[in-house]
């Protein structure tokens, strides 16, 4: 699947990187890790909605993975793993990136990114660009962050943060196909912080050091590798259309053969138009028996298939996607700034299904004992089944900002009428139309419109 000609160059709409940074700052989404120590570079702490948010797009991703599938397996391994893990992987050897330092402004930067970076003194020129510049030759430098298991610091204890999740999959292969009612094709999902030493982490939660990832490796008799891998991709582009990322902002794109990772015989990430430009969200790639083979070799345990009349290693394909960086995406596509009646509002268009807040119940005013008490009746009902906030702290207006503002697709008002007549308002975030539904019939509507298809703003 190219990219279409028309495709768009840059991103359409009001967010830019740091405006959706500081309303996840103002409004409690994400805030800038150890602040009150001056920060650590790129590391970020999730506030509450934050953590909603974040819950909801893993909770989505296990939804369509494991839950309504009946060929995968759910898996949560350790972080530290044995680092002979890492050696038959090729990261001890190989996961690095190449890195340039400026002897003048005493940046570092990759190598292979010289051309969309800045430089320290110059910042509109490239690394290299300026006279002053001074840059060092191209060196490697690995990417794991290193740590040591028991008391003491020595070679014989270093051990690995895990630079990604699957690791953790492939070393349980065995574990997994003896214990499980699992037949190639099935594949193996997990969910789980992965640490990345980045050069030059940065973009919020783009690029951090320490991120979550949601990986899957799905395992195939060989001779199937090449469907999957089209199907996985087809699979995962509607994920994101689905949870209503606009498909403006989403495209394919294959690998060049020469960029292609040393196990990978196709890869093809999934990218988002981000303000910074199309970046990858997600890459699947075709990883043929690398990973069995390798640790099969390393560790002496024979990590095959062994059906009633075959034996053999399957091949894997793995779609593998960054818990943050789909939020963040999730995010960006969803903000919004607009004028209603001459004030300017700023709203997040989230897909229900990825709000943080599904639903707001507000009395009209907050000293009506009858107008909270009805309120509180309803927010009751409705918080067992969906995440329901209860407000009656200001003005109205001023609590309908503030639930646009953290994306709440429905707000219900309970006024003096619905004392009379049982009925509530019910506001749409996006269209702001707002109509009478019985108080009774509210939670089975709501249920009812977060399984329902949803589309973004055009
Ligand atoms: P990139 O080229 O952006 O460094 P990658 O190709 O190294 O990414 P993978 O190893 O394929 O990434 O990891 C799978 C997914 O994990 C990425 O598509 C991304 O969503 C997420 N990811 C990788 N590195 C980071 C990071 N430093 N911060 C946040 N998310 C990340």
């Amino acid at each position: 699947m190219a990219s279409e000609p028309t495709e768009l160059t840059a991103y359409e709409g009001e967010a830019t990187i740091e405006k959706v940074a500081s309303l996840g700052r103002r409004r409690g989404f994400v805030y800038p890790s150890s602040d009150i120590y001056g920060g650590l570079g790129s590391a970020y702490d999730y506030g509450h909605y934050g953590v909603l948010l974040k819950d909801n797009v893993k909770g989505a991703w296990k939804r369509s993975m494991i839950q309504e599938r009946e060929d995968m397996v759910a898996l949560d391994s350790a972080v530290i793993l044995n680092p002979e893990v890492w050696i038959a992987s090729g990261h001890v050897g190989g996961f690095s990136d190449p890195l340039v330092d400026c002897r003048t402004c005493k940046l570092r930067f990759r190598a292979d990114h010289l051309e969309t970076s800045s430089c320290g003194k110059r910042p509109s020129k490239r690394p290299g660009e300026s006279p002053d510049c001074d840059l060092t030759e191209a060196r490697s430098f690995n990417l794991m962050f290193e740590t040591h298991i028991g008391a003491v610091a020595d070679s014989a204890s270093a051990a690995y943060l895990r630079p990604e999740t699957a690791q953790g999959i492939f070393i349980n292969f065995k574990n997994v196909t003896s214990s499980l009612r699992v037949k190639p094709p099935f594949g193996i999902a997990q969910i789980g912080k992965s640490f990345r030493n980045e050069i030059t982490p940065g973009n919020f939660l783009f690029r951090m050091r320490e991120f979550e990832q949601m990986e899957m490796e799905y395992f195939v008799p060989p001779a199937e590798a090449e469907e999957w891998y089209r199907y996985w991709i087809a699979e995962r582009y509607r994920w994101y259309t689905g949870l209503g990322i606009r498909t403006s902002h989403l495209r394919i794109r294959a690998h060049d053969p020469d960029e292609l990772s040393h196990y990978s015989s196709g890869t093809s990430d999934i990218e988002y138009l981000f303000p910074i430009g199309w970046s990858e969200l997600e890459g699947i790639a075709n990883r043929g028996d690398f990973d069995l083979r390798a640790h099969t070799e390393r560790s002496g345990q024979k990590l095959e298939w062994i059906g009633h009349e075959e034996r053999y290693v399957p091949y894997v394909i793995e779609p593998a996607a960054g818990a943050d960086r789909a939020a963040l995406a999730f995010l960006v596509d969803a903000y919004d700034e607009e004028e209603i009646e001459g004030r300017p509002r700023t709203v997040l268009r989230l897909h229900p299904r990825i709000a943080p807040v599904k639903a707001a119940v507000l009395p009209l005013v907050g000293n009506d004992a009858a107008l909270v008490e009805k309120a509180r009746g309803l927010f009751e009902d409705l918080r067992t089944h969906m995440t329901t906030e209860y407000d009656d702290s200001a003005a109205i207006g001023k609590r309908y900002r503030r639930q646009d503002e953290i994306g709440t697709p429905w707000a219900l008002t309970i006024d003096h009428e619905s004392l009379n007549d049982g009925q509530v308002t019910l506001r749409d975030r996006d269209t702001l139309q707002q109509e009478r539904i019985a108080i009774e019939g509210v939670r089975a509507l709501l249920l009812d419109r977060l399984e329902a298809p949803w589309s973004p703003r055009l």
